[in-house]
């Protein structure tokens, strides 16, 4: 095709296809290693409970350490492991590390769930429901603490089978939360025949909301339909205190962004609570 289009495309085209194998290549070599290496790292940041300002959970969120790069966010490599199936190994790792983090909270008296972000490649593979479950015993908790967040996108191929696992998922003590909500096609109404227990509102209609009259309109009718449906609503990305406010009066349960923190380091995160609990601001 690119010799069709003609001599010029030819020359340009190349070294761009080039270019991307290289960096493909380069980036599986990479992340390979990142995985034998233990180079990844999970993030966690506070879910805030808007009623009572107090922490709710935890929402862990992976980092890479690259020797080269420094800290490499998931943007930059997540999808790229679901096409080469590398997220399988780095997400057994993340359920594992999740689950350990959150038995060592659990003993140091803090009981603190914590979501972990489960894409629909992951899903595809059915083990991963019994994988979870053996690790959440090998961790030493009785009852898991983990939660499990899905884009819509895991519903698309095969919704009967999604639907299976995610039973299973709520049998073992796991609460799911859907992700980005607002971003793909389906409607409140469609969510009500899957098992989902809440609904995180995307971040691009929270951003400004205080100011905007139409994204205002919409949450306030989502959050009407969820209770309506029986789901709990998050909303990512807050970062101003007029956000906060606004998101408050209307009676939405939990928030999650900037404005209260980002995502941190465990021990970072450890340091962050302790200061809340200070100040009183969270008992
Ligand atoms: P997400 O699950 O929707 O996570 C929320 C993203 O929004 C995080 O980006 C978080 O740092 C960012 N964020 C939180 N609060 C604010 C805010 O107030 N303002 C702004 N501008 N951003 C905020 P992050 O950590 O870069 O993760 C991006 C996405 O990568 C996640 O979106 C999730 O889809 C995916 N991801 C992250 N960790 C994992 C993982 O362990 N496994 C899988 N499969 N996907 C992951
Ligand atoms: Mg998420
Ligand atoms: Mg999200
Ligand atoms: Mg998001």
């Amino acid at each position: 095709a690119a010799k069709e289009a003609g001599k010029h495309t030819y020359r340009v085209f190349l070294p761009e296809m080039n270019q991307k194998v290289a960096k493909y290549i380069w980036l599986d070599t990479e992340l390979r290693k990142a995985i034998d290496e233990k180079q990844f790292i999970l993030f966690y940041q506070p879910l805030i409970n808007l009623c009572t300002g107090r922490l709710h959970s935890v929402e862990a969120l992976i980092r890479w350490r690259s020797n080269s790069r420094g800290l490499v966010a998931p943007g930059e490599f997540i999808r790229f492991t679901e096409e080469s199936g590398l997220i399988i190994p780095i997400g057994r790792w993340l359920m594992q590390e999740a689950a350990w983090q959150a038995a060592r909270w659990h003993e140091s008296g803090l009981n603190i769930r914590i979501s972990i972000n489960i894409s629909a490649r992951q899903l595809r593979d059915t083990a991963i429901v019994n994988q979870l479950r053996e690790l959440v015993e090998q961790s030493g908790t009785a009852r898991t603490l983990i939660d499990i967040e899905l884009t819509e996108s895991s519903f698309i191929e095969d919704e009967k089978a999604a639907i299976e696992l995610m039973r299973q998922f709520k049998q073992m003590g796991a609460r799911i939360l859907l992700d980005d909500f607002g971003t793909g096609y389906s409607s409140l109404s469609q969510l009500t025949r899957l098992p989902i227990d809440v609904i995180k509102l995307d971040r691009s209609f929270i951003t400004g909301i205080d100011q905007n009259f139409q994204a205002q309109s919409l949450v306030r009718s989502v959050l009407g339909l969820a209770r309506a449906f029986g789901f709990t609503v998050v909303a990512e990305g807050v970062e101003t205190e007029r956000e906060v406010q606004f998101l408050k009066d209307i009676g939405v349960d939990y928030a999650q962004g900037f404005f209260y923190a980002r995502p941190m380091a465990a021990e970072a995160f450890e340091a962050w609570l302790d200061d809340k609990k200070k100040l009183r601001l969270i008992a």
